[in-house]
């Protein structure tokens, strides 16, 4: 039954697991890519793809599996949404590309137009946007955007936080010291300190405290003894840490962030690369913080539901560059962006909502396995955004790192997609689109896997 479609039964049934991991022709695939595919990718277990149909994908042996990773949350909604599919086909029976950067096209405007709505300070503030091909480029260019329009050079950003491999977004990347390897000088003017994770280190009894900590340290120590506040372009954050092990601060240090900004007289650029775009419950995690607008947000991943596409949407007095100081050939893709607009329907229809019952689903569930395992140290996220933190016991907290690494892995071989994040935690993002039932069976399936790897290490 390969080379088909999902079938609505296949799709109740997944997972289904009916060859041994990976099958021949997955096994074929994976000995050709060794040959000619760069080496720096961190492929886990062995899933070749064949297709995909909501929170289901199928390989090419004709195993099925339920995705609770969505490609790194991109598959905003679900693998082949026929809406999206057919909006993707209507663009390119048009003209698949003109170039954003010469001229000038209607879908392009309107997903502008319709992105800038859905800001936190929308209606009363306005916004004007700039598009990308991915989420580093999008870091790269609110960095440009930063400096160019303070005239200021420094940047903040935080320790865990990840925000792209280009050397801009690597240099405020603090996630991975391997992701920097022999690839130092980096961008001068970036410093780095601690965004608050109160699970693994409180700096005061509440998350609130450890958030007002996170803010001293900015004050006494950046400003004080490394980089003076009137020398800096912005602070760049990450409402909820993706890669770093999807962490959610306190609303207290994002709000506390942009008083210091007001203050001084910096900008604040929200990295929602990853919490963007309908994953929180909310189409951007700010939204969930009031009071909260970013001068500049960052966008990519889910935007258009897995066509490369970024956005740079800032308040319009701050997108006040010039023409001819950044552009992109590619940026804004006409296809893209018809699937962006798709997206964006989609997301305002009802899958936020689904993402804010699903995932309170999910941790209910999750939550439930916590009180069963003691290495089940935190249950975190927002909406479909959940991080689990594995430990070796409750009184150390010490980090499984072995465990987790096993649990990711043997979950394949078990039928469920997932991926890790931090250094011992694992993520669940799937597509907005999950129900009940299918998250019954991926919570079982990691029950299940638990068990089997506890067993084994
Ligand atoms: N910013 C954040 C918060 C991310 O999570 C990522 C990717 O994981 C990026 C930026 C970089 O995005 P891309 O891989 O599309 O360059």
């Amino acid at each position: 039954m390969t080379g088909s479609k999902l079938t609505a039964e296949s799709v109740a049934a997944a997972p289904c697991i009916i060859t041994e991991l990976p099958g021949p022709k997955a096994k074929g695939i994976i000995e050709r890519d060794d040959r000619v595919i760069s080496p720096s990718y961190t492929r886990g277990y062995p899933f070749v793809i064949e297709s995909g149909q909501g929170a289901v994908v199928r390989d090419v042996d004709g195993n099925t599996f339920l995705d609770y990773c969505a490609g790194i949350a991109v598959n905003s909604t679900g693998h082949n949404h026929p809406e999206v599919t057919k909006a993707i086909q209507e663009q390119a029976g048009q003209f698949l590309h003109m170039s954003g950067t010469d001229f000038y096209y209607e879908n392009m405007v309107t997903l502008a137009e319709r992105l800038s709505d859905t800001m936190p300070g929308a209606p009363n503030q306005k916004y004007k946007v700039f598009f990308s091909n991915s989420g580093a480029e999008s870091v790269e260019g609110a960095i440009k955007l930063a400096r160019y329009h303070t005239g200021r050079q420094n940047v903040i950003s935080f320790y865990r936080s990840f925000h792209g491999r280009t050397f801009g977004a690597m240099s405020v990347t603090a996630s991975k010291a391997i992701q920097k390897k022999h690839f130092f000088p980096l961008v001068p003017g970036v410093y780095h300190t601690y965004y608050p994770y109160h699970y693994r280190h409180p700096m005061g009894e509440t998350p609130e405290a450890t958030g007002e900590s996170c803010l001293d340290l900015i004050r006494d120590s950046i400003f004080k003894m490394v980089c003076r506040p009137e020398e800096l372009a912005a602070v760049i954050v990450e409402p909820i840490q993706g890669e770093g092990g999807y962490v959610v601060p306190p609303d207290n240090f994002l709000l506390g962030l942009q008083e210091l900004a007001k203050e001084h007289g910096f900008l604040i650029i929200a990295d929602e690369v990853q919490a963007g775009m309908g994953r929180t419950g909310k189409v951007w995690a700010s939204n969930h913080v009031d009071g909260f607008f970013p001068d500049i947000m960052t966008s990519a991943k889910g935007i258009a539901s897995g066509l490369p596409l970024g956005a740079i949407i800032a308040k319009d007095h701050v997108m006040n560059w010039e023409p001819g100081v950044h552009a992109s050939t590619f940026g804004g893709n006409p296809v893209a962006c018809a699937a962006a607009l798709k997206t964006l329907d989609l997301l305002e229809g009802g899958l936020c909502d689904n993402a804010t019952k699903q995932g309170a689903y999910l941790v209910e569930k999750l939550k439930v396995l916590q009180e069963k395992y003691e290495v089940l140290g935190d249950v975190r996220g927002r909406g479909l955004m959940v991080g689990v933190e594995l430990i070796t016991d409750a009184q150390t907290k010490g980090k499984a790192k072995p465990l987790r690494d096993a649990v990711v892995d043997k979950a394949f071989y078990n039928g469920l997609i997932i991926l890790g994040c931090g250094e011992n935690s694992i993520r669940f993002s799937p597509p907005l689109v999950i129900t009940e039932e299918q998250t019954d069976k991926a919570v079982a399936i990691f029950e299940k896997t638990l068990i089997e790897c506890m067993a084994a290490n």
